[in-house]
């Protein structure tokens, strides 16, 4: 991710949330628990851990939250109009939050360098060489 230019801009699909982000993530990582299956429609999501102070959004969001697993509450914030979902944090450290990078402009940064929850992962999904893993959270 080296040549990677920031700050970066997001938007949600409708484009009424938009965001930048002014800073490489701290850790990008993917997660194959069932949850995760559900919130991305697909095998696994991606997450891009930042510092709250490095990313600037605009425009109105809608939360919703659940108990996460670790006992943490997983706080999530979508776009009001598409449901696009922008980003989850925990209440209890607020000053990191965890991005959905799939909405950013530059595509590139959404490549994983952590796997985890791999104990739920679909048999068909290779993980790819290089990767860290944890079989549940680390
Ligand atoms: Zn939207
Ligand atoms: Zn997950």
């Amino acid at each position: 991710m080296d040549n990677i230019q920031y700050p970066i801009q997001g938007s949600c699909q409708c484009g009424e949330v938009t965001y930048e982000l002014l800073a490489p993530p701290l850790m990008v990582a993917a997660c194959h628990c069932k949850e995760c299956q559900k919130l991305s429609t697909s095998a696994f999501s991606i997450t891009a851990m930042v510092n709250a102070d490095s990313v600037k959004f605009k425009g109105p969001m809608k939360d919703w939250s659940r108990n996460s697993d670790s006992g943490n509450i997983s706080a999530a914030k979508f776009c009001a109009g598409c449901g696009n979902r922008i980003y989850h944090f925990n209440p209890n450290e607020p000053d990191k939050i965890k991005l959905k990078p799939s909405n950013l402009s530059d595509t590139r940064i959404i490549n994983p360098t952590v796997h985890v929850w791999v104990s739920e992962k679909q048999d068909w999904y290779q993980i790819p060489d290089g990767v860290k893993t944890f079989d549940k959270q680390p």
